[in-house]
């Protein structure tokens, strides 16, 4: 026998829905769930299921496939075309390969057959859980010469020297540098960085620029802020 592994320590709490009319099945999967902190709701029939689903935000669907009054299939189905990307485990007594290629059809995106052991289970749901994780922060840092921008301290460095940036200044040498080549018109901007507060009657834009220009070009022989006489700016070397 395997023993369960301890209960795992959430972060946040984690939400499933599992759709199993038979409530043994649903006991027995409902209660591991539990010692491992997972939020547990229980839907004992499609009907149930569905409303619940359409209802609410889950971190992973459970879906038996054989349910009264609405197929676990046309359940799939139906969750598909309404939150695209919840993780979908389908369980089923019939191991054929029909169905499975039916539940993956409709959206499924993995399948355990009935009667299987809670350690499976619960290996499913973790590596189902881990693939829709959105994925760790990617990009630490911008960098175009020797200007970098480092996203996580908030910091600007010239040649490794810390430029002081105001958290506009910092939004817009962001924008610059994401779009790094490309000329940005002063609307294009205007929408990125003010968003909301901006007033198209002021020359803020190009008081901004300047201000960035001061900081991050004055002492540079390259410089790297560049104006597009009649269509904007754009960040680049040369
Ligand atoms: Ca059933």
């Amino acid at each position: 026998m395997t023993a369960v592994p301890p209960p795992r320590t959430p972060a946040r709490l984690v939400r499933l829905l599992l759709v199993e009319d038979e409530p043994k099945v649903a006991a027995f999967i409902r209660k591991g769930l539990e010692t491992q902190s997972y939020k547990v709701e229980v839907a004992a029939d499609g009907r149930e299921g569905k409303l619940l689903a359409a209802a609410q935000k889950y971190d992973l669907i459970i879906l038996d496939v054989n349910l009264p009054h609405v197929s676990g299939i046309d359940l799939c189905r139906f969750i598909r075309t309404r939150h695209a990307k919840v993780p979908i485990l389908m369980l089923t007594a019939m191991g054929t390969t029909g169905d499975k290629l039916t539940g993956f059809e409709a959206g499924a995106d993995d399948y355990l057959v009935k009667p299987f052991e809670f350690l499976e289970l619960l290996a499913r749901v973790q590596a189902l859980l881990r693939r829709s994780a959105p994925p760790e922060e990617a990009e630490p840092s911008l960098q175009i010469a020797d200007l970098e921008l480092d996203l996580r301290e908030k910091v600007a460095r010239r040649a490794g020297k810390t430029i002081e940036l105001t958290a506009r200044e910092f939004s817009l040498l962001e924008y610059l540098m994401r779009n790094a080549g490309r000329v940005v018109s002063r609307n294009d901007i205007a929408e990125q960085v003010w968003e909301v507060n901006f007033d198209p009657g002021t020359n803020i834009i190009e008081v901004y620029v300047n201000y960035l220009r001061k900081k991050v070009d004055k002492d540079a022989s390259v410089k790297l802020i560049h104006t597009v006489i009649g269509m904007g700016y754009v960040l680049k070397e040369k």
